[in-house]
């Protein structure tokens, strides 16, 4: 059982070692991923005692905090999100990514949206009104079972290609993110993707000693090593070349 709550956000566009800002519509994410790393720290910065993926805080107020922010802030890229998925379940009920979406147009600022769910289909609209934006999926994996049991809360890998498919063809610059590296084909993944993607990142699995209890109750500790990541990594570069996509890694 999820616990919902909403609440009132003191911030909601902040600064961001990555991109200029980061902008998280809501404080925890019921995609649950296995390999969170927000989930390594977000519940004790929040006060949640449930376990990550089963609360969610609503940050009522965004849509009305942010063009505040925004009006004092220098123009600079907004990602969504850094530490939840902005088009996790609840979004489409509270629709906060959205409406904060069309307070980016209407300012112009740069975006830069990362998530695993189709439900960033239905802001098309607004999308498209962005001028500077890029619009990516994380793809852990080729395989809907490898990402049902990482990422139980999430839209299968099908869906996630589905809509990236639809992404691109409304000639919006699309990437995937292919991090952190599961237990995949790495061939096959590279033709699920060809002709979707703009620019693909790689990165391995970080702070492994916090997940390898998951991997080994799994029976997939041969999926955790250095080894299997340089692997991948390898294979990932090479077809990626021969499909003649631009890719940058993480590691
Ligand atoms: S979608 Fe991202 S933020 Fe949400 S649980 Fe998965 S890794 Fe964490």
């Amino acid at each position: 059982m999820v616990k919902i709550s909403q609440v009132q956000a003191r911030s909601i566009l902040n600064k961001s070692k990555i991109f200029d800002y980061c902008l998280n519509p809501y404080t925890g994410c019921t995609h649950g991923c296995r390999y969170c790393y927000a989930g390594l720290f977000m519940r004790r910065y929040s006060g949640h005692s449930e376990p990550w993926g089963q609360f969610v805080d609503i940050k009522i107020n965004a849509p009305e905090l942010l063009p505040k922010q925004l009006a004092r802030a220098r123009r600079g890229t907004v990602w969504l999100a850094s530490v939840c998925d902005p088009y996790q379940p609840v979004e489409a009920r509270y629709q906060l990514t959205r409406k904060c979406l069309r307070v980016l147009s209407r300012h112009d600022f740069p975006v830069f949206i990362q998530t695993k769910s189709d439900l960033v289909v239905r802001d098309l609209d607004i999308l498209k009104d962005l001028v500077e934006l890029e619009v990516g999926f994380s793809l852990a994996s080729d395989d809907d079972r490898v990402a049902a049991l990482f990422e139980p809360g999430a839209p299968s890998i099908t869906r996630r290609l589905k809509a990236l498919e639809k992404i691109k063809g409304s000639n919006i610059k699309t990437f995937v993110f292919i991090g952190p590296i599961l237990p995949q084909d790495p061939g096959r993944l590279v033709q699920q993707i060809r002709g979707l993607v703009d620019k693909v990142f790689i990165d391995r699995l970080n702070y492994v000693s916090q997940f390898v209890d998951f991997y080994r109750r799994h029976n997939l500790l041969a999926y955790i090593s250095d080894g299997y990541f340089q692997m991948v990594k390898s294979v990932l570069v090479t077809e990626l070349e021969r499909a003649g996509l631009p890719y940058e890694l993480i590691f």
